[in-house]
């Protein structure tokens, strides 16, 4: 199957399958000269890209993938804000007084909002430079993390912590691997937010739906092969569900991107500029294009964390995945993906 590695066979993250994946269709990139291949594992129905570059770091320093870290315009951070609150209320539930960690923190816009609730926040990102909207924040420290391995360097002592995973997991090759390790280094709670392939609207709009993203996005989730993925990296969801998320702009940029359209228009329909957000409630009639999750490692209460407790256990993790992980923290990791050290710490954030 190939699957994860480029060329190279391995298993579906999601449910172990090693057949070779369907191809459902062809998807071309927005930013680049080249095309994908969807596929889909014939068990569980993962999709993924095909083929997976070698090279990913390239992809992060188009002008799409650089913006990322941008906070968008006022319009779009206003509106932001109020969507973000309404994950944080989830994380509140959920943390109970934990540390959270924003794993691929981007702008920082979401660590922003959770510090501002009161939270204890800590960005990680691929870049040693602090998110541009926590720049400012003393209370925020900022950690690099390897988004091949899932270690990130400098860490405290473990947990009780919440991982935060927003747009995240579809960028990496071994996402199972890298929960896993998340997992094992003391992260007990997770919050885990992808596209929905499986949305009303992704069926409707077709290769143009804008959250296709190849080869950023090397996964294709629904809500149940985002369970599947979750319960194979050693965590129960113990809460999940769909949000709404301006899209249908950011894909009418892409069609026309790709038909090379004109320049001052694309700026318009820029996915971080205003009319993008602006035209957010006509996605309400086609909502649920994205799929959250609360998962927690298997064993522990999650959403009532004994804290007590919880630091001075184990958490039960899929064994076979944290193997997976560990193999791939060593020198094999690097050499098999073609990208050493450097290379990984300089990839830009994801969110
Ligand atoms: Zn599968």
């Amino acid at each position: 199957m190939q699957l994860g590695l480029g060329h190279r066979a391995s298993a579906c993250p999601a449910c172990g399958e090693e057949t070779s994946p369907q191809p459902l269709l062809e998807v071309p990139s927005t930013d680049t000269a080249e095309s994908f291949e969807i596929a889909s594992c014939v068990r569980c129905g993962l999709a993924c890209t095909l083929p997976v570059p070698q090279d990913l770091e390239r992809y992060y320093h188009t002008d799409l993938g650089s913006s990322v870290r941008q906070p968008g315009a006022a319009t779009f951070r206003f509106a932001q804000s109020f969507m973000l609150g309404a994950e944080a209320r989830r994380i509140r539930r959920a943390a109970n007084g934990a540390t959270v960690i924003d794993v691929g923190a981007g702008s920082g816009a979401f660590a922003w909002e959770l510090q501002r609730r009161g939270h204890a926040v800590i960005t990680a990102d691929g870049r040693p430079e602090r998110p541009p909207l926590t720049r400012a924040l003393a209370s925020v420290p900022h950690r690099v993390v390897d988004f091949e391995t899932g270690k990130i360097r400098g860490l405290e002592a473990p947990g009780p912590r919440v991982a935060v995973l927003r747009h995240v997991l579809e960028h990496l090759r071994s996402p199972a691997a890298f929960l896993a390790q998340l997992a094992a280094d003391g992260t007990w709670t997770f919050y885990v937010v992808v596209p929905n392939v499986g949305s009303l609207e992704r069926r409707l709009l077709g290769r143009s739906w804008y959250l296709w993203d190849p080869p950023r996005h090397l996964w294709h989730f629904d809500r149940a092969t985002l369970t599947e993925l979750l319960h194979r990296a050693g965590l129960e969801v113990f809460d999940s569900g769909h949000d709404t998320v301006p899209n249908l702009v950011p894909s009418l940029y892409r069609w026309l991107r790709l038909r090379r359209g004109n320049t001052a228009l694309l700026r318009w329909l820029h996915p971080k500029a205003s009319l993008s957000t602006l035209a957010a409630p006509l996605n309400w009639l086609v909502p649920g294009n994205v799929v959250w999750a609360l998962a927690s490692v298997r064993g522990h209460c999650q959403g009532r964390p004994e804290t007590s407790v919880r630091s001075k256990t184990s958490p039960k993790v899929n064994p076979a995945v944290t193997q997976q992980a560990s193999a791939r923290s060593g020198t094999q990791s690097a050499t098999a993906t073609g990208r050493g050290p450097r290379a990984q710490r300089s990839r830009p954030s994801l969110a």
